[in-house]
């Protein structure tokens, strides 16, 4: 079992497949792209795979899936086929645009992988296409109801950005009147690779309840995990629910149990840290399970207390796109 020096569990990893993307939503990275990553960079789905194994060995029960945009990955259901026969390993799921899900959805859910979540910042076509900068709404949306007709446990994430796309957010909501849905309204987060200006958030997640709460005041709060990242309701007589995630205010640290790797191999012991290690290398050497669990031990043994005190130990952050760390 992996134990921090705060002495929290660890066990879940979020791993990034890629840090590569179709979509350009201004939020995380600017128009062009990113200087994403030589192919070489990358892990190849046997190392994501034998790192998945070695990391679950030592107590990670969770892992999801996310980039980049990992259905960009053309080999990912390889890895997921993997994932899905992996002992140890309880939960799988996914965070994607939705854009390239289409054709794997039934094999996704013969493989049980059926926690998935989807960014979705608009239910207006102009506000969409005007965040991602690219015509996808329809396959998007297309693909987001055959999901949850399907039965797949959907989550929505929406980034309540200001100026953008805040006139969304009641609309949003409306589908959890109907289907059986989860939104959850985030924070957004200083990390866009430079696309725009980030000096403080708008939005924070009290301005999102007290705005929702206008619109329907007797919303019920709803019992969550103690590592749950977000705080979520329900509106009586609708089917879904609705939640928010501090993720700039920071209010959940104190239950964090996760940990991050990016495509690139490197370890991330909090979202606001710089990365503490690469691991690619170790992975690829002789001898490497001893070592990189030697390497694991040690990152989850140095991790900061909270995001605000890592922030302050690294003041680069605001270059760093989330593409690149994995959200
Ligand atoms: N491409 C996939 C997607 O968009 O779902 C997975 C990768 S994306 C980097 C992971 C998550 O990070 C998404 O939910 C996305 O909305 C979120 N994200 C990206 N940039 C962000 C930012 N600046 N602030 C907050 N969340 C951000
Ligand atoms: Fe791509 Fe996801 Fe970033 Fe949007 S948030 S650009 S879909 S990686």
């Amino acid at each position: 079992m992996l134990i921090d020096n705060h002495n929290r569990k660890i066990n879940y990893l979020r791993l990034a497949v890629t840090d590569r993307c179709n979509l350009r939503c201004n939020y995380c990275m600017p128009s062009e792209g990113i200087d994403f990553s030589q192919n070489e960079k990358l892990f190849t789905i046997g190392e994501l795979s034998k790192l998945s194994e070695i990391i679950v060995s030592q107590g990670i029960d969770k892992i999801r899936i996310t980039g980049g945009e990992p259905f960009f990955r053309k080999d990912l259901m390889v890895l997921l086929r993997k994932l899905s026969k992996m002992e140890g390993l309880e939960e799988i799921s996914v965070t994607t645009n939705a854009t390239l899900i289409g054709p794997h959805i039934d094999e996704l859910k013969a493989l049980g992988i059926t926690n998935i979540n989807v960014s979705l910042d608009a239910i207006n076509r102009d506000t969409f296409e005007k965040i991602t900068r690219q015509d996808q709404y329809d396959t998007v949306h297309n693909n987001i109801l055959r999901l949850i007709t399907e039965g797949f446990k959907v989550r929505i994430n929406f980034i309540a950005l200001d100026g953008q796309n805040t006139e969304d957010i009641l609309p949003m909501l409306n589908l959890t009147k109907h289907y059986d849905v989860s939104v959850r309204y985030l924070e957004e987060m200083p990390f866009n690779g430079g696309s725009r200006k980030f000096e403080s958030i708008a939005w924070d997640y009290k301005r999102i309840l007290a705005y929702i709460k206008e619109a329907y005041p007797n919303y019920e709060k709803l019992p969550s995990e103690e590592t749950s990242t977000s705080i979520n309701y329900k509106i009586p007589g609708f089917k879904g629910t609705f939640g928010v995630i501090p993720s700039f205010s920071r209010t959940f640290c104190g239950s964090c149990n996760r940990l991050r790797i990016t495509a690139t191999g490197d370890v991330i012991t909090c979202l606001y840290a710089q990365p503490c290690m690469n691991i690619r290398d170790i992975l690829r050497s002789d001898n490497s399970e001893e070592e990189v669990k030697k390497q694991i031990l040690k990152a989850v043994g140095n991790r900061s207390k909270t995001g605000f005190e890592a922030q302050q130990e690294y003041k680069g952050i605001f270059a760093k796109s989330m593409t690149s760390i994995g959200g």
